[in-house]
């Protein structure tokens, strides 16, 4: 036997039966999108990677140790995304979408590429929907993104499993003053960093803060507080986007300690989490960037964006949701047995697509007798058979079969189009 090829560790195939429940959510979401008027960018898979390096920054762990970079035949050095927010506003600037008063609000769908540890939760290729709006200064853009992606949560039925975690981390000159009071604060307490967290604090000692380890959290607690840096700006667009939750009741928590792994995030930042699928909680993420416009060669231009991780919630969805497949089943089967049937069943078949689109009608193709054919349709789910054999051919008539009940009926060819719109309903 020749030895199997398998697919790559962390990267998924999604199967009929789950590909129609991603196509079900999918579409979904992105009709909350587009009735937000959001507008669909498309963007490359392969980006060159210095358009990561600069975006995400170079001490984050995407940068410094997930990517899938590779030298092209050409020698040019390119790297499969590892994220959208990049491509979309490298393309914003690069096709003139983006200047200052001028609205974009845009989203993007597709798979995201980290090599990470493989887990639950957490895979090599994983897939997200995202929303990024630019040009827009105020705390009300902010509010209107998270009143959508409640929406989102109502749609599918799993708000009561997901809650917001709400900081603001400030402008990128707060920061960096933070920065070096956590920095001074971690070396005083540096033997009580395991190596992770001691290599952190000096490359990037905010992700700390994001530590999963219990006794340095207890440790933080001492530490300098991420609120206490923010300038007067940076404070008044929280306290803006508090209060527009407040007014529309949206629950939040304030997290002083979420900062978010990407370096362009600026005052607010969101995720949106669920306590049951372990420590893969995070399903959704996003925040500020007003400064990455300027930093990749564009002009100054505010933006906020956030991204689903489509993978987590669809396991979230089957961990809380009973009726988490969607049928595959077709409406009807069209069964033809007989000497040169197949060419009049196939025409009969499109005759019936024509006037009924949204009808799922599967033919019978590569022969077989009644009986094969009839368990073919059982196979398929379908709820009737149209039956066209020799007889009925010649007098332009076809069988219709309640695959349920079991009852049957001779029709005119032209009638069954009116039956089959009748039960379609
Ligand atoms: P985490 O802390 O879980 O690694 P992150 O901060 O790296 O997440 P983002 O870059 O903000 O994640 O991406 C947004 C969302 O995409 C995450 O909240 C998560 O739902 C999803 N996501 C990120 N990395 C992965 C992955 N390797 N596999 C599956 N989903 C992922
Ligand atoms: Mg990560």
């Amino acid at each position: 036997m020749v030895k199997q090829i398998q697919a790559v560790r962390g990267m998924n195939d999604s199967l009929p039966k789950d590909a129609a429940f991603w196509q079900y959510i999918e579409s979904l979401l992105t009709q909350v999108l587009i009735c937000y008027g959001y507008r669909e960018i498309r963007l490359p898979i392969i980006e060159q990677t210095a358009l990561f390096k600069r975006a995400i920054g170079k001490v984050t762990d995407i940068v410094a140790k997930e990517m899938y970079s590779f030298e092209d035949q050409n020698g040019d050095h390119i790297t499969l995304r590892p994220e959208g927010t990049a491509s979309c506003v490298r393309a914003g600037i690069e096709h003139g979408l983006l200047y200052q008063n001028i609205e974009q609000r845009l989203w993007y769908i597709g798979p995201m590429f980290r090599h990470e540890r493989p887990q639950k939760g957490r895979y090599r290729q994983f897939h997200q929907l995202g929303a990024e709006v630019f040009g827009q200064q105020g705390p009300d853009i902010d509010a209107e993104l998270i009143m959508l992606t409640v929406r989102w949560w109502q749609i599918l039925g799993i708000s009561e499993h997901v809650r917001l975690e709400l900081n603001s981390i400030g402008s990128l000159e707060n920061r960096a003053r933070y920065h070096n009071a956590l920095v001074t604060f971690l070396a005083q307490h540096e033997t009580c960093l395991d190596d992770n967290n001691r290599r952190r604090m000096h490359t990037n000692p905010m992700r700390v803060l994001d530590t999963k380890n219990a006794n340095i959290q207890v440790l933080l607690n001492d530490a300098p507080v991420l609120a206490d840096y923010l300038d007067d700006d940076a404070h008044e667009h929280f306290v803006g986007l508090c209060k527009l939750l407040d007014e529309a009741k949206i629950d939040y928590t304030i997290n002083p300690r979420l900062v978010r792994g990407l370096d362009y995030y600026n005052y607010t930042v969101l995720e949106w989490v669920t306590n049951r699928l372990g420590s893969q909680g995070t399903i959704c993420a996003g925040g500020r960037y007003d400064r990455l416009v300027e930093q990749l060669g564009g002009r100054a231009t505010p933006a906020i964006g956030m991204a689903i991780g489509l993978d987590r919630l669809v396991l979230l969805m089957q961990a809380v949701n009973t009726n988490s497949s969607v049928t595959l089943r077709v409406d009807a089967y069209l069964v033809a047995v007989g000497k040169n049937i197949q060419g009049a069943a196939m025409l009969l078949a499109e005759k019936i697509r024509d006037a009924l689109p949204s009808l799922r009608l599967m033919t019978n193709c590569g022969g077989g007798s009644f009986k094969k054919q009839f368990s073919r349709a059982d196979k398929c789910g379908a709820s009737f058979a149209l039956v066209l054999g020799e007889s009925e051919a010649a007098a332009q008539q076809v069988v219709i079969k309640d695959l349920t009940t079991g009852n049957q009926e001779t029709l005119a060819q032209n009638d069954i189009i009116t039956r089959l719109a009748l039960i379609l309903g």
